[in-house]
């Protein structure tokens, strides 16, 4: 009688765009010797792009969390594991709740780091594990912007942009400002990004106040729908009842800093890496990270994040066959050229493209055979093998 060898497991943690890259790479290279455990706390995958029109319209959020149960065809290939990671060892990844088949520590060959950053809510809604919860949420902030008659957005990133227009777009009643603490928004990308978007805001009417910052009171704002005045650093008061925070990023980095603090760059609490995208931490050549957490150059999109998961399980496939391989005889990973597209309401956007080796910024006129009421959320579901339907949609 034989029996089959143990497959040995190649463990990601973190479940979103790098993860899906990576699993969709190794779904067509890895050997058959391995498998893909990834490690999510969410029950779905969030597929964020669309928070800030869901935030606005009713009736579609079950479209934006997608089922990670036909991602592999088979246990023996991979499997997506809904738990929290809590420690690293030098072996074995330990999670916070027992597992069938692995109890409650998980043995890796390879590991990728892939566990993102924090966003404010309702830009990310980390801390809400269930599809259900995260849907919710995504409800109680419709509720809010409903209720409310003056918002204020504090923090012109991709996120506080596309939620004061979709705010006036559909409540032109409302008031909206916006409170960004640079004079351009969108540094990384082109200028005319910046002035295309100005134009754009002023057409829905939205308040704009750039280099300027809020300031916070103690303890966060409250939440009860008072009118109060909000001071800005600059001297500036604005009255709003409603104040939603659209400010930058904290990178979830904790985990792996334990194992390896020296990986962590104390400036910006990002991992560093090697051009292979492995840790910067010689004595770690079997762990990658990339993405949000990761202290790359490439500006922090979601197509940045998948480029670099491909390029992890790539080396990682590399280096399971041949495991001598040296870091520089990896595939060095190269930044993105900066491309995004800001989706303004249900007809305009704003997008800095690459076309042809040049970099062009193109408006709604060029861009409305890219228009789709659920921002494209039906791609994540192909990515994940569960086609989008009726049906499938509430699961
Ligand atoms: C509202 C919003 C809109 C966006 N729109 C766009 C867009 O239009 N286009 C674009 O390209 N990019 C967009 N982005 C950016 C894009 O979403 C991110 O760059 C991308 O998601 C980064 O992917 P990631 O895999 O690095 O990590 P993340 O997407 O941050 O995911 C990390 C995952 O790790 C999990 N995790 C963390 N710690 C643990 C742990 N200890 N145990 C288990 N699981 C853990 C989290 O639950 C999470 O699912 C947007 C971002 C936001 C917030």
């Amino acid at each position: 009688m034989t029996t089959a060898t143990p497959k040995k497991n190649v463990v990601i943690i973190g479940g979103s765009c790098v993860a899906t890259a990576a699993a969709l790479e190794a779904k067509k290279y890895l050997p058959s010797t391995h498998r893909v455990i990834t490690i999510e706390k969410h029950s779905h995958f969030h597929y964020m792009f669309a928070f800030p029109r869901a935030c606005v319209i009713d009736g579609w959020e079950n479209e934006l969390f997608v089922p990670y149960t036909k991602l592999f065809d088979s246990p023996e290939k991979g499997q997506v594991i809904q738990a929290l990671a809590t420690n690293i060892t030098k072996t074995h990844v330990e999670i916070d709740r027992p597992i069938e088949g692995f109890g409650t520590s998980i043995e890796y060959e390879y590991l990728i780091y892939a566990t993102g950053a924090r966003h404010p809510e309702p830009g990310n809604l980390n801390d809400h594990d269930t599809k259900a919860g995260a849907i919710q949420r995504l409800k109680e902030m419709q509720a809010k912007i409903q209720k409310a008659t003056k918002i204020l957005l504090i923090g012109g990133g991709a996120v506080g942009l596309e939620l004061a227009v979709e705010i006036r777009e559909h409540f032109p009643a409302k008031e909206v400002t916006l409170v960004h603490s640079r004079d351009q928004y969108m540094p990384s990308y082109k200028t005319t990004m910046h002035e295309k978007t100005v134009a754009i805001l002023a057409d829905f009417g939205v308040r704009e106040i750039r280099g300027d910052r809020v300031v916070i009171p103690e303890g966060g704002f409250k939440d009860d729908f008072k009118m109060i005045k909000v001071a800005t650093r600059d001297g500036k008061e604005i009255e709003s009842d409603l104040q939603i925070l659209c400010t930058g990023m904290t990178p979830q980095s904790d985990l792996l800093s334990k194992l390896s603090p020296q990986s962590i760059n104390p400036k910006n609490r990002l991992v560093m890496t090697k051009p292979s995208l492995q840790i910067i931490d010689d004595a770690f050549p079997n762990i990658f990270s990339a993405g949000d957490v990761a202290d790359l150059e490439d500006v922090k999109t979601g197509g940045a994040a998948w480029r670099q998961g491909i390029v992890c399980m790539n080396n990682i496939i590399k280096l399971i066959k041949n495991p001598s391989t040296p870091s520089t005889g990896l595939t060095q990973h190269a930044p993105m050229a900066p491309q995004i597209m800001l989706y303004f309401g249900v007809a305009k956007a704003v997008a800095q493209l690459k076309l042809f080796f040049v970099f062009c910024t193109s408006w709604d006129f060029f861009l409305k055979r890219f228009f789709s009421y659920n921002i494209h959320a039906s791609r994540s579901w192909s990515w994940l093998g569960t086609p989008l339907s009726k049906e499938t949609a509430d699961k």
